[in-house]
């Protein structure tokens, strides 16, 4: 029936897939290939029960807490997004509406992060903030590039200058547009880049410094002001002017709302661009990001391009052509449904379970903070120096994997990666209540581990957790 399967490695699933005899119709295929598309049709409900019990197999999204992406929606919104699942957010022509909602909502983000001009501004929904940190990047890029030409100066090397605690977004964006990483090492005293002795990174080939606001190993802010004002010494010095993108994946959704005193945003001069994934503390499901630019000349127009609307011309810039537009209608439902009274809300809550967490797990004794869950509602914490030799946080993520948690441990960034944490994401949906069971189940499984009499056995480390 299938056709014979070439040689497999031992822990490779077998070639095919048995099926439940109660749910096959009669006369359908009882076993179906793997890897190869099968021959004939099959009942919907069939095809439907099958992938229905594999995703069953996942994580429970809920005890997920390795996750910065939104799991949980309201009803109306999961209403809403089954209505809008055809939508194609490229087709602005044939969807003017949904054009018109993506519009507003990135404008109101601009207005959230204080844009000097709201009428001069230019911003674009994405698939999320790998695609919106890209576009700010290469938008930097051409910035960069442009003013150089005029100059007559060379162009070919470029680089970006970042936090080795940036996300592996950053990596790829340096690695695809031919950009040399500029990477200030992270040590256990200085965890941001705060700026300090920036000066010996940047030249006059830099494109701009990316500042994170939410780093995804500690939930840290990279200080946005101190950053720019050591800028402004820099330039006072050598005459290189230099810019800002904020990559604010997390915090650019949850600073306007819980620390609105703190001077991040296009308040700050210096700040190109502002990224944010409108699927994390924008509280979407996964699929949508939002970038927008400082005004029209932060953003070179030989990025844009031009497609008709309405009749009209309708700038568009991305890297994708289609993706869902369903999501950006459930981005504007949500900056609707919740409105800034809402969103502060729900974000201080889990501000406030995720404090409550971390000085629960510092109360312990094993463990200390390497940050509180007091910027982004993530936190992160190590096991203290000499406190045994039978275990590490890996086997505790392990012990609470077991009992359905997920709770990463990984090791920190280059310069630092000997050293080891755990971390915990608080998104909506981690009730106090909830976090409270997690609580005892970390207790019973540390006590489980401190009764240890000698080292457990350790198993070869798989390809570590990506952020
Ligand atoms: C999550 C994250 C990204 C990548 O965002 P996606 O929306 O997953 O593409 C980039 N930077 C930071 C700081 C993040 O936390």
């Amino acid at each position: 029936m299938t056709p014979a399967s070439p040689q497999r490695a031992e822990n490779e699933p077998p070639a095919e897939i048995d099926l439940n005899p109660v749910f096959v119709r009669p006369g359908e295929a009882s076993q179906l290939p793997r890897f190869v598309m099968p021959e004939r049709q099959m009942s919907p409900s069939t095809a439907y029960q099958i992938v229905h019990d594999e995703a069953m197999l996942d994580g429970n999204s809920r005890l997920n807490l390795a996750t910065f992406v939104s799991t949980w929606m309201d009803d109306e919104a999961q209403r809403l997004y089954a209505e809008t699942a055809d939508k194609n957010m490229i087709d602005k022509d044939e969807y003017p509406a949904t054009a018109e909602i993506e519009e507003r909502c990135w404008r109101i983000l601009a207005d959230l992060w204080h844009v000097p001009d709201p009428g001069n501004t230019i911003g674009t929904s994405t698939i999320g903030s790998s695609e919106a940190c890209m576009l700010g990047g290469l938008a930097l890029k051409r910035l960069w590039q442009e003013r150089r030409s005029a100059e007559g100066a060379p162009t070919g090397t470029p680089n970006l200058v970042m936090s080795a605690g940036v996300q592996v977004v950053w990596e790829k964006f340096c690695n695809y547009w031919d950009v040399e990483p500029r990477y200030v090492p992270v040590t256990l005293d200085r965890l941001v880049l705060d700026g300090h002795g920036l000066e010996q990174y940047v030249d006059e080939n830099t494109i701009g410094v990316v500042a994170i606001l939410g780093q995804t190993y500690t939930g840290l802010y990279d200080p946005v002001k101190q950053i720019s004002e050591e800028l402004d010494g820099i330039q006072q010095r050598t005459g290189l002017d230099i810019r800002i993108h904020v990559d604010g994946a997390s915090g650019a959704m949850v600073a306007p709302f819980c620390q609105p005193e703190l001077e991040w945003d296009f308040g700050v001069a210096r700040v190109n661009s502002i990224s944010t994934s409108g699927h994390k503390y924008g509280l979407v499901y996964p699929g949508v990001g939002w970038v927008v630019w400082r005004d029209r000349e932060a953003l070179p127009e030989s990025l844009i391009f031009h497609v008709s609307y309405l009749g009209g011309d309708m700038p568009t810039l991305a890297l994708n052509f289609s993706r869902p537009g369903a999501q950006v209608l459930l981005q504007y439902y949500q900056f609707l449904r919740l409105g800034r009274e809402g969103y502060g809300l729900v974000q201080r809550n889990s501000l406030e379970v995720a404090q409550f967490l971390s000085s629960a797990i510092a109360g312990l004794g094993p463990f200390e903070l390497i940050s509180r869950g007091d910027t982004i509602p993530v936190f992160a914490w190590r096991l203290k120096p000499g406190h045994t030799r039978n275990w590490e946080l890996y086997d505790l993520a392990d012990r609470l994997r077991m009992r359905g948690w997920l709770v990463p441990a990984y090791p920190m960034p280059e310069s630092i990666t000997d050293l080891v944490v755990q971390r915990i994401v608080v998104r909506a949906g981690l009730s106090r209540d909830l976090a409270g069971q997690l609580l005892g189940v970390i207790e019973e499984e540390v006590a489980f581990l401190d009764s240890l009499d000698a080292p457990l056995p350790r198993a070869a480390r798989g390809a570590g957790f990506a952020h």
